[in-house]
């Protein structure tokens, strides 16, 4: 009886909490901006593909198997995926659900990240290294927005699991895992001061 929902669309958020997180994340910032510096051919590809930031996705893109502060990272974020697929009450039986690709995204004034999802990956997510207070949040859509023939508009006011577009504000610390096939964007850093993250799938082995 009644009305239910059905099909969740989960997306989760938590934090780095274990003692002396923010001295990793001091460090991540440093590295980040250092492979900046040192990645010509990743320089070379944003400098094309996105105007007014930098992302290793295309050169640097394994960072947790090159740096140990990443492999930290890794780890933790390895207990939140877990925590995440009892969440969605997946069967992964035997085989690994492991990180495959992480990488770095600087985004300076400007800078956009267009709607895309994750191909050939089973959890997505970001980390947030640096974000200003009023950087952009990561904004997802309803995956089920392109079947909507005939559906009015929501409510402004309406809740957020009947909105067709979410955004979760980014906050250094934080981090947000959803399934690679929920599509999101990140709308134009409005600051001169950068917002810098670092993304990663994990894919099922
Ligand atoms: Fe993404």
């Amino acid at each position: 009886m009644g009305t239910q929902a059905l099909f969740a669309t989960l997306v989760y958020a938590g934090r780095l909490h274990f003692p002396g997180w923010r001295a990793l994340n001091a460090q991540l910032l440093r590295e980040c901006r250092q492979l900046r510096a040192d990645d010509a051919a990743g320089r070379r590809w944003s400098a094309r593909n996105y105007p007014g930031g930098y992302t290793s996705y295309t050169s640097a893109h394994r960072m947790q198997r090159l740096s140990p502060s990443f492999a930290a990272l890794a780890r933790e974020l390895d207990g939140h995926v877990a925590r995440f697929t009892r969440t969605l009450q997946m069967d992964l039986g035997t085989r690994a659900l492991a990180m495959t690709d992480c990488w770095v995204n600087i985004m300076g004034r400007g800078a956009a990240h267009g709607l895309h999802l994750h191909p050939f990956s089973t959890i997505s997510g970001t980390y947030y290294v640096a974000a200003p207070a009023g950087a952009p949040g990561l904004k997802f859509e309803d995956p089920r927005l392109e079947r909507f023939m005939a559906a009015p508009p929501r409510a402004i006011n309406a809740r957020r699991a009947n909105r067709p577009w979410v955004t979760f504000p980014a906050h250094a610390g934080e981090l947000l895992l959803f399934e690679s096939w929920l599509r999101h964007e990140v709308a134009a850093n409005p600051l001169a001061t950068e917002r810098v993250s670092i993304s990663f799938n994990y894919s099922w082995f």
